[in-house]
């Protein structure tokens, strides 16, 4: 069993946020960030609104926040969080595949994952033609024709993005209005490789080996048509990883750990950051923002765990 002082859990901009802020605090976070660094803003190509940057790639903007937290003396353990008991912490109990770790206090920082559409057909074409990630996918569709589902901000920023590659790029929405901010709008709309589909939900995305077309319905007239494409691009929300929490931590009723002011969950020692415990701001900046006032927190924490005035009092009652 390993002991250590802080677990961070997750390495997108909360986690590491939350990690730069640990290690200049002297708590030398050990930081378990998955198989792969970076959250969603990993995978996303181009961030522009995240201050002091007028536009910077997001790998680029992870790498600089993990160096920056590694200076500081973060740890970093490229494995995942199989198992937790934090019910009798501190000290809280967790396992990866490679250690069973015991903790003084946790940061919770696994982020959101993309939802699928679940329709017949989506599944089995993943990585076939059915992506959630342009930046990852959007080059093997040079000269394509894809569709991109979704109306808000994620789907217009990346099928801008896809418009690099493919040959067209229609954006179904479910509605006949975006939910997208006004920037992006215009921007897709004075693209010349964009269409907008409206009204439209995808019933199936057919193909066998690939996929080669969608069967698409028309939701006030009920019409069904077949359309070829070469691939579906599907941004259509995210939600909060938090399956390895249930029964330990709070959540709402869309699974979000529920936090205090001090962005303590349920349990106290155990903390949250970013979009794990965020449905409704979901940026960047405030899951870096969540992040910092995290370990802000853990601080003061580990200070009343070591004076003795915890454990079982939430970080109000210890500050
Ligand atoms: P989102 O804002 O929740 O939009 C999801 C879109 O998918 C909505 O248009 C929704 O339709 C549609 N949708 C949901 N379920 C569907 C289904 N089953 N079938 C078909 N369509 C469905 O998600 P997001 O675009 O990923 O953005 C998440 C957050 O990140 C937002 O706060 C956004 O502002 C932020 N973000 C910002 C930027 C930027 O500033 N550049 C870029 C990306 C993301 P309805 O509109 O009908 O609900």
């Amino acid at each position: 069993m390993q002991k250590e002082n802080l677990i961070i859990i997750g390495s997108g901009p909360a986690g590491l946020t939350a990690a730069l802020y640990a290690a200049r605090a002297n708590l030398d976070p050990l930081l378990i960030a998955g198989s792969q660094i970076g959250g969603q803003i990993a995978i996303t190509n181009e961030v522009e609104n995240f201050p002091g940057f007028d536009s910077i790639l997001g790998p680029e903007l992870t790498d600089k926040m993990r160096a920056q937290a590694e200076r500081f003396g973060t740890r970093f353990e490229f494995d995942e969080v199989l198992e937790v008991d934090f019910r009798n912490g501190p000290p809280f109990y967790l396992k990866t595949y490679g250690q069973e770790y015991q903790a003084n206090a946790v940061i919770v920082a696994t982020g959101a994952s993309a939802r699928r559409l679940g329709i017949p057909g989506e599944g089995e074409h993943i990585g076939r033609g059915v992506s959630y990630c342009a930046t990852c996918d959007g080059f093997f569709f040079k000269d394509k024709d894809v569709l991109v589902v979704g109306g808000g901000d994620s789907a217009l920023q990346e099928g801008l993005f896809l418009t690099k590659y493919a040959s067209r790029v229609r954006i179904v929405h479910r509605r006949d209005s975006l939910r997208a901010g006004e920037l992006l709008v215009a921007r897709a709309e004075a693209n010349s490789k964009i269409e907008f589909v409206w009204d439209t939900v995808l019933e199936s995305i057919d193909g066998e080996a690939k996929v080669t077309g969608v069967t698409a319905r028309n939701v006030h007239t009920g019409a069904v048509e077949q359309w070829p494409t070469d691939g579906i691009f599907v941004f259509i929300g995210h939600f909060p990883n938090t399956q390895l929490f249930r029964g330990q931590l709070a959540m709402d009723e869309q699974e979000f750990l529920i936090v205090d002011k001090f962005m303590q969950t349920s349990v106290p020692g155990v903390f949250a950051a970013g979009e794990v415990m965020d449905p409704i701001y979901k940026q960047a900046i405030s899951s870096a923002g969540h992040g910092c006032q995290a370990a802000i927190s853990v601080e003061r924490y580990l200070e009343a765990l070591h004076d003795h005035k915890l454990p079982g009092k939430s970080v109000a009652a210890a500050g």
